[in-house]
């Protein structure tokens, strides 16, 4: 989306964000406006979308700092990606998704229907759609091919993926990250019902936090004011979008067809939710 206009090898183009060799060690990594949902990339971009996604994300490692090291170099980035940007280092990436979740929805909702178990970690009876879990859990997934959902695994899978010692560093910085950002959320109004984190290697070994983080596309924060387990949960997440397309746009999922074009209003409600989330978080205006 931004190749023609970048002059730079392009390394990979997800579903949401393209990255760019900056020579060997470093990385520009895009976040484009597109919007995901059902594992479809919707025809209609939602403006500023990257913008404040990449912000929202540099905010967010600022916080963390402490915690953990994270891929970050620079903002300093090319003009036609000015604001959606950011110089990484080029990390050897750890094929784990690391889920934290502090509260009972989407996959581990399911999961816990049928088990009673959230990635072989054995939860309470009587929890519902939207509980508080009785202490936050780390919910690996495997990266899924593209077009595939990611598939929840439990601990020993990742233990025999990565090393006993890789799993227990990359769980224990996945929980205390979501403990960091669920009392930052908290004190915002906000719950941070669970977040999925990326880490990656330098080549020395060190473990370092890497893509995005603790943005709506990569957690489902609610508002606590309005959450009520069971009931119907308001996201500033894509539930918003998901919402629309299962129950308004006429669109058949199990058809397999691609969703259709989000009408200008849901584009523009979209695009407000991002920009709330942001602005509710980090406490600032959102300026493009
Ligand atoms: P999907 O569209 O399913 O999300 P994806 O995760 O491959 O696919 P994106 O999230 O759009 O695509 O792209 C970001 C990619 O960059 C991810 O593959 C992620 O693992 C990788 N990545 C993030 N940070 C770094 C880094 N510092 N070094 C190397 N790769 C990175
Ligand atoms: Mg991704």
């Amino acid at each position: 989306m931004f190749a023609n206009q970048l002059d730079l090898p392009l390394v990979h183009a997800g579903k949401v964000r393209e990255l760019y060799a900056l020579g060997p060690d470093r990385l520009l990594m895009v976040a484009t406006d597109q919007i995901s949902a059902f594992d479809f990339v919707l025809d209609s971009p939602i403006p500023d979308k990257g913008v404040v996604l990449n912000q929202l994300s540099r905010w967010w490692f600022a916080q963390l700092g402490d915690l953990v090291d994270n891929h970050v170099l620079s903002y300093d980035v090319p003009a036609a990606v000015a604001g959606r940007a950011v110089v990484c280092e080029r990390l050897e990436m750890i094929p784990v998704e690391c889920v934290a979740r502090g509260y009972l929805t989407g996959s581990g909702w399911l999961e816990y229907q049928a088990s009673r178990t959230v990635c072989g970690i054995a939860l309470p009876e009587g929890l519902v759609d939207g509980s508080r879990l009785p202490e936050p859990i780390f919910t690996p997934a495997t990266k899924a091919a593209l077009g595939e959902h990611d598939e929840n695994v439990d601990f020993a899978t990742v233990a025999a993926t990565v090393g006993d010692d890789v799993a227990a560093r990359i769980r224990d910085l996945t929980l205390a990250v979501y403990a960091r950002a669920e009392a930052v959320a908290r004190d915002r109004g906000l719950i941070l019902a669970d977040t999925k984190l990326e880490f990656g290697r330098r080549a020395d070994g060190t473990i370092v936090l890497a893509d995005e983080v603790l943005t709506p596309d990569s957690s489902r924060f609610w508002s606590a004011a309005t959450w009520r387990p069971g009931g119907e949960l308001l996201s500033y997440d894509k539930q918003f979008v998901r919402n629309w397309l299962l129950h308004s746009s006429g669109w058949d999922r199990a058809s397999g067809d691609a969703p259709p074009a989000l009408p200008a209003d849901i584009v523009t409600a979209t695009r407000a939710k991002y920009v709330e989330a942001y602005e509710l978080l980090t406490g600032e205006p959102f300026v493009v």
